[in-house]
């Protein structure tokens, strides 16, 4: 049921359009989200790892973000099916070991565990880490079926997705830019970040969270899926270039992923592909407004994890004019 508020087009159909758009047809505006690509999530918000981990993210990312995102998890619990909330494990093999005293020295709210509970945490990783870090108050989407979940309220609570980028913008109240890396066109500050990752589906290990295995130089996590399918991630590199995985980013997640669990070896890949993060030079998502329009952009590593935040931020410009 479409609600009477003000009238709002929001261009991009990626995590950050969604979230807003959602948010905003809660509180009652007249929502039309368009999308350029051929589907919603066209961009960026299709490759990641879909992990809400405030605490975890802090290791690299300032108190801002750690703050904004901590109602995350429970705002996509309320609005979406599937989301899982088991914590997350951080593991360094033995020749790293301190890059997890690293770790722990940069985040908080996690526990210490010897190897005995990590066996009970997750049994197929028994005897084959020491130590590790266990932060239990985060958890993880699978962001395909996020953003499908958001669609379908959006529709649900009356608007409008129109596959099309050129709806005109004029007969809105206010317009919204959630267009990703291509907002670089009037927001000249914004640069890609390439993430590459890789889908592997492999019935002989269980893993019930995300896993993190430190290393000084590529550093991976594994997310795990319904249906024995793992998500693989991600590669950093600064480049706003969108093509192909490259051998050396494949070669690199797959030996780390063998390293965590050798019955990797035998895992099928599903997918192999590359998104590129919409990303500030300080890397944390911003909401500016200019008159009747606004940006919610670079969302960087924290799509997942900041839109709830930014989109209600969005809500708050927008329904406190009008008040
Ligand atoms: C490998 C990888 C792993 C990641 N893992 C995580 C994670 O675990 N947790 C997390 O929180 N974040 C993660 N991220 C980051 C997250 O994916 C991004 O921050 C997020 O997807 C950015 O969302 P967005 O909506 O701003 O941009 P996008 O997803 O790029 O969406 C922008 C959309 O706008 C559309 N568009 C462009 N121009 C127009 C136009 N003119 N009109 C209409 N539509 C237009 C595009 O087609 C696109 O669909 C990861 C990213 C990558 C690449």
């Amino acid at each position: 049921m479409a609600g009477s508020g003000p009238t709002i087009l929001i261009q991009g159909g990626g995590v950050s359009g969604l979230v807003t758009a959602v948010t905003l047809a809660e509180g009652g505006a007249r929502v039309t989200l368009s999308e350029a690509g051929p589907r919603i999530g066209s961009g960026a918000s299709w490759y990641a790892g879909g992990m809400l981990a405030p605490w975890c993210e802090a290791e690299a990312a300032p108190a801002e973000v750690t703050r904004d995102s901590l109602q995350s998890l429970s705002w996509w619990a309320d609005h979406v099916p599937g989301v899982v909330r088991n914590g997350s494990l951080v593991v360094a093999p033995p020749r790293d070991q301190v890059e997890l005293s690293r770790f722990g020295r940069r985040t908080s709210h996690f526990e210490t565990l010897g190897s005995a509970r990590i066996a009970e945490l997750e049994p197929d990783l028994e005897g084959r880490f020491d130590h590790a870090l266990y932060f239990p108050e985060e958890g993880h989407v699978d962001p395909r079926c996020a953003l499908s979940g958001l669609r379908e309220r959006l529709l649900t609570l009356g608007g409008k997705i129109r596959l099309d980028s050129s709806v005109k913008d004029g007969s809105f109240d206010w317009v919204i830019d959630c267009t990703g890396l291509n907002a670089r066109e009037t927001e000249t500050n914004l640069r890609g970040v390439r993430g590459e990752m890789i889908l592997v589906r492999c019935p002989e290990v269980t893993l019930h969270r995300p896993v993190r295995m430190l290393h000084p130089r590529i550093p991976i996590y594994i997310v795990p899926r319904a249906q024995s399918v793992f998500m693989v991630g991600a590669t950093m590199v600064e480049s706003d270039d969108s093509r192909e995985i490259t051998v050396r980013a494949m070669s690199e997640l797959l030996n780390a992923l063998y390293t965590l669990h050798p019955a990797f070896a035998e895992a099928e890949i599903i997918e192999a592909n590359a998104g590129v993060r919409p990303s500030y030079p300080d890397n944390v998502p911003r909401v500016h407004r200019d008159g009747q329009r606004l940006s919610v952009n670079g969302m960087y590593r924290h799509g997942f994890l900041l839109s709830p935040a930014r989109a209600a931020e969005a809500a708050g410009i927008i329904f406190g004019d009008q008040a």
